[in-house]
């Protein structure tokens, strides 16, 4: 079959391999946003489609069979563009969600709706892992009193909009214990983060639970 995954994970590239290697013509698709995506099996095609009708047309024109949604289950649009799509093309669309994390019974987790909600939970004059992409930093300015260590994969090509910040570029540890050693060399009092699930970024949830750090952690 001619597949077509919209990727950006490690589910996504996973599944991209187990296909390749089942016989299948698979094309992943990435939106652009990490410098240096890692290599993949099959093909990449980097970029936006242009909406809804913009990935119906490429799915037309490549005569894909299938469409695989394996997105980051915080990546509302391009899902609800591909389940669109793929009503537009007539392409049977598979949806691969990840469930997110459970709370542990020993976690002290802040649960709220979004990142307005999660930056209106700081205590004042905290010290805060910032673990969320470039494009949701800005919001967190308005906290003059909050120091932020602000974890992100790339280096960003302009300073950030925040008060008083510390990078830490690169992805996180899978090793709880590498995450606490972080936690504790910056003082950390709180981490933000949404509620992603997978396995990837979780080790800084079992640091914190270690250490009896509160997670402001936006839901699903
Ligand atoms: P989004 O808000 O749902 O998408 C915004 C726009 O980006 C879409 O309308 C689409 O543009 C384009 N786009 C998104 N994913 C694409 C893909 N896989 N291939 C081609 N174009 C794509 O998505 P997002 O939250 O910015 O996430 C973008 C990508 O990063 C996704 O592939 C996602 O799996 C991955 N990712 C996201 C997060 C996260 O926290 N959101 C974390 C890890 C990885 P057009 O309308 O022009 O087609």
């Amino acid at each position: 079959m001619k597949i077509l995954i919209l990727g950006g994970i490690k589910e996504a590239a996973n599944l991209a391999s187990k296909l390749v290697n089942e016989g299948h013509d698979v094309t992943s698709s990435l939106a652009g946003r990490t410098k240096e995506p890692k290599p993949l099996e099959g093909k990449i095609r980097i970029g936006g489609f242009g909406g809804a009708e913009g990935l119906a047309t490429y799915l037309k024109e490549n005569q894909i069979d299938l469409l695989i949604d394996c997105t980051h289950p915080f990546a509302k649009q391009i899902s609800t563009n591909a389940v669109a799509a793929s009503k537009l093309a007539n392409v049977k669309l598979e949806i691969h969600t990840r469930q997110p994390w459970q709370k542990h019974e020993n976690d002290n987790w802040i649960e709220v709706q979004n990142l307005e909600k999660a930056r209106d939970a700081i205590p004042k004059q905290a010290c805060v892992l910032l673990a969320l992409g470039r494009q949701y930093i800005d919001l967190f300015k308005a906290r003059e009193d909050v120091f932020y260590l602000v974890r992100m994969v790339d280096q960003p090509e302009q300073k950030l909009p925040l008060p008083e910040y510390k990078l830490l570029i690169g992805k996180p540890s899978s090793n709880w214990h590498e995450e606490k050693a972080v936690l504790e060399k910056n003082n950390i009092t709180h981490i933000i983060c949404r509620n992603s699930g997978g396995t990837g970024a979780y080790a800084k949830i079992e640091a914190a639970r270690n250490l009896k750090i509160p997670v402001i952690i936006v839901s699903q």
